[in-house]
């Protein structure tokens, strides 16, 4: 589905972005990804998949997503690295968690530039490359939150509405130049973000969703990696919702 294509893809290192660097590696695609904390993890993982699949490059690179000088200089490497990118998965993600009322600045100003500033600071530099490839799939990812709110997720769930506002209005700005943006918003899937929920949290959140049960990293890729091919080249400035039937 992905063969010869090239995609960096934010936040790479664990969860739903390693499952996407796992699916597009499968799919025939050659991958860059992004790291901050879990350095190991990452080359573990870069390490595996270039076994793996010795004719396609797969590496991993330490980048703050909220910081943006360091995420242009990442993204003049990548290029250089594959002359073109074809494919943008933005998944970086953090959550802090809070009811407004005990909100400090710093967990407002956290997640809205890890989630969102990340946005600009990746989107940016590389949709130049991709108007002049005259082409490019970008795939964000978002979250239910933003489209049914969650308390204790103010800045989340702001973060994440953005996201959507931001694809659908570059959608409109880069279609004519063959560049598609699409947004995945998963719903509740197991991964270390939901390591901060206790059992009965989780057996209620479950108990709200259709299909009874939490997702898995393999319910979110295969679509991002769909909407990453040519297969999806008439999608553009959708929301994709992977939620089980959540009913929030
Ligand atoms: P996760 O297991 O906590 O993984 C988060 C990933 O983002 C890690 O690879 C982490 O890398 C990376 N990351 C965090 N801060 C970063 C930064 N400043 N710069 C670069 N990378 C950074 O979370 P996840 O569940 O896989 O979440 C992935 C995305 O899906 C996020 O955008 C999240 O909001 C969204 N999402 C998740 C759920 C869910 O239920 N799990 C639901 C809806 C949406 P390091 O460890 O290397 O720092």
């Amino acid at each position: 589905m992905l063969k010869g294509k090239k995609v960096l893809i934010t936040g790479g290192s664990r969860g739903i972005g390693a499952g996407i660097v796992r699916k597009a590696m499968q799919a025939g695609a050659e991958v860059a990804f992004t790291y901050f904390r879990s350095a190991d993890e990452a080359h573990e993982l870069a390490v595996e998949l270039s076994e793996q699949y010795p004719d396609q490059r797969c590496f991993a690179l330490e980048c703050d997503s909220a910081d943006g000088l360091a995420l242009e200089t990442t993204i003049k490497q990548v290029i250089t690295e594959f002359g073109v990118v074809d494919g943008l998965v933005n998944n970086a993600g953090i959550t802090r968690d809070v009811v407004l009322a005990r909100m400090s600045r710093e967990q407002w100003d956290s997640v809205i530039n890890t989630n969102l500033g990340s946005m600009f600071n990746s989107t940016k530099p590389l949709i130049l490359q991709m108007v002049k490839q005259h082409g490019g799939a970008i795939v964000n990812i978002s979250s239910v939150a933003a489209l049914y709110g969650n308390s204790g997720q103010t800045n989340y769930s702001a973060a994440k509405a953005g996201i959507i506002g931001f694809s659908k209005s570059l959608s409109a700005e880069v279609a004519a130049q063959n560049i598609r943006v699409n947004v995945v918003a998963p719903g509740y899937i197991k991964t270390d973000m939901l390591g901060i929920l206790d059992e009965d949290t989780l057996n209620y959140i479950k108990s709200r969703i259709s299909l009874r049960r939490l997702g898995v990293v393999e319910d979110i890729a295969p679509l991002v990696c769909f909407l990453l091919s040519d297969g999806a080249s008439y999608i553009t400035g959708q929301v994709f919702q992977v939620d089980g039937g959540i009913t929030l």
